[in-house]
């Protein structure tokens, strides 16, 4: 746990700190954020990109945290909340790894007082107070426009490498990629299975099954993340197809950018960690102080029925035609440097 004075907090406040822009604010000196991260291997977002822009976030905002990593492991998310309830956190965001166990956590939550909030995945049937997230059928449109585009105007096969079942996020990408690729009749869907966990290791099996039962027919993939689009390409490798295939990705990782650049990739869709982590760490004071969080609008919980006030940011695509304008929009992100992609 670091704890950020309260000298320092109220210093940023009078320097005119904009924490909490919109709903009126709410007082940082109030707030111990837990934050928890899903895991560390489904994409390296949370510990590379995550992680540090939450840190910054709360301690330009004065706000006293504790992040940790649950490590793929829903019981042990459960202990994580439960030694920060102990703690005495004030607010408790999540990224999910699936809805049922973040239900329970955030109704544990509830009972004890402690306020939650639904970092990145909505849970579905859940009690979140806000929601802070992307336009997640948005990316999935991005990835189908950027395929669409590298495959050009010919018929082609295509498969589907969705995200974890379990993850609302990745129903929400598959909804956005088909909304696009659906409306051209000539492609085709030769293979589309979503992969447990977003597990890389077994994205390339699937995706060898897949490639296999299509009889290496495959002109295109969309993949819903970096960690996947990697995972196929590595099989596209072996097949010699590599960079003949378009392969779509997300998350603007080292991986995804270095492939994009060597052409095995075709894009991959950058969400800026910055945005997500300061929307959160307003959302965060303000619901800590008994107030609303500055919201955009509110999503849909389909399964609870309730409208989750909610702030969605906007994604961007990144290809080969606008690395070059959009890679400084990554670098000032803070999560990599020129150096570690070039
Ligand atoms: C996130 C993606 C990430 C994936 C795997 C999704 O919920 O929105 O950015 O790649 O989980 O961690």
């Amino acid at each position: 746990v670091v704890a950020v004075g309260l000298g320092l907090a109220l210093t940023l406040t009078a320097c005119g700190d904009d924490s909490g822009k919109g709903g009126d604010g709410g007082d940082a000196s109030k707030a111990k954020v837990g934050v928890i991260l899903p895991d560390t291997e489904s994409s390296v977002r949370w510990e590379a990109a995550d992680r540090p822009a939450l840190e910054a976030a709360f301690k330009k905002a004065g706000v006293e945290y504790d992040i940790q990593n649950t490590e793929g492991d829903a019981e042990k998310m459960t202990a994580l909340a439960e030694s920060m309830i102990g703690d005495g956190v004030t607010v408790l965001a999540i990224v999910n790894l699936d809805s049922a166990s973040g239900a329970a956590i955030q109704e544990k939550a509830a009972a004890a007082g402690v306020p939650t909030i639904d970092y990145d995945r909505l849970t579905l049937g859940g009690s979140a107070s806000a929601y802070i997230s992307y336009d997640n059928v948005a990316v999935g449109e991005l990835q189908g426009e950027g395929l669409q585009k590298c495959l050009g105007d010919k018929a082609a096969n295509i498969v589907y490498l969705n995200g974890s079942p379990t993850d609302n996020n990745a129903t929400l990408f598959a909804e956005g990629a088909h909304k696009v690729l659906d409306a051209n009749s000539k492609l085709k869907v030769v293979g589309e299975q979503a992969v447990p966990d977003w597990d890389n290791e077994q994205a390339a099996k699937i995706f060898q099954q897949l490639y296999t039962a299509a009889d290496g027919k495959v002109d295109g993939v969309l993949a819903a993340n970096d960690g996947l689009g990697g995972a196929a390409i590595s099989v596209l490798e072996g097949a010699g197809q590599a960079g003949k295939v378009p392969v779509t990705g997300q998350d603007a990782t080292v991986e995804g950018l270095q492939n994009i650049l060597a052409g095995t990739q075709c894009m991959t869709v950058f969400k800026s960690s910055v945005g997500e982590a300061n929307a959160l760490a307003e959302a965060a004071i303000a619901i800590a102080s008994g107030k609303d969080a500055a919201t955009t609008g509110t999503v849909k919980d389909t399964e609870g029925g309730r409208d989750v006030p909610s702030v969605i940011l906007e994604p961007v695509a990144i290809s080969k035609d606008n690395i070059a304008e959009e890679i400084g929009k990554v670098f000032a992100d803070g999560s990599m440097t020129y150096d570690d992609v070039c």
